[in-house]
């Protein structure tokens, strides 16, 4: 054994761990089970070649992706890590739905608690007024998305393909 304990790839793959062993430094024998799964799932002799295409210091990047991915095939047969993806893709979408909703409401309740102010104050709110006037016609938009007041030209301009 040369003194030393072997890695836990070699010690799965029952071989001699030699001192340049490509997984010794990323799959120490306390951890077996990190090996045992990325050899299951993508098999000893692909996971030695990906690390010898890659540049030392991405090694051990590229070790824990492959640990998180085969992780995922073994929990998930069929879509492995894209089930994960797919699905925080998901949760992502809804909660940008909420959250649009939510603004919406906000703008309208908003709307319902500001009078249209009759004439721009000169003094030191017209910053306030443009913000109000900005908001009104957001919440026209999304009151009347159909009616809204964008011109069909400008859309076609910025859009050449609708
Ligand atoms: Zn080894």
């Amino acid at each position: 054994m040369g003194g030393n304990s072997p890695c836990a790839s070699c010690k799965l793959l029952r071989r001699r761990c030699t001192k340049d062993c490509i997984f010794a430094p990323f799959f120490p024998s306390d951890e077996p089970h990190k090996f045992a799964m990325v050899h299951k799932v993508f098999g000893a002799s692909n996971v030695s070649k990906m690390l010898q295409e890659l540049p030392l210091h991405q090694r051990a990047d590229a070790v824990s992706s492959l640990v998180y991915e085969a992780n995922a095939r073994m929990r998930d047969p069929v879509y492995g890590c894209v089930g994960a993806i797919s699905y925080l893709q998901n949760q992502v979408s809804q909660l940008q739905m909420q959250l649009a909703v939510a603004q919406a409401e906000i703008l309208c309740i908003q709307m319902q608690q500001e009078p249209a102010l009759p004439e721009p104050q000169m003094d030191a709110d017209d910053k306030s007024f443009v913000v109000h006037n900005e908001l009104s016609s957001m919440a026209q938009f999304m009151n009347h998305p159909s009616t809204s007041n964008v011109p069909q030209e400008a859309l076609k301009r910025e859009y050449p393909w609708t």
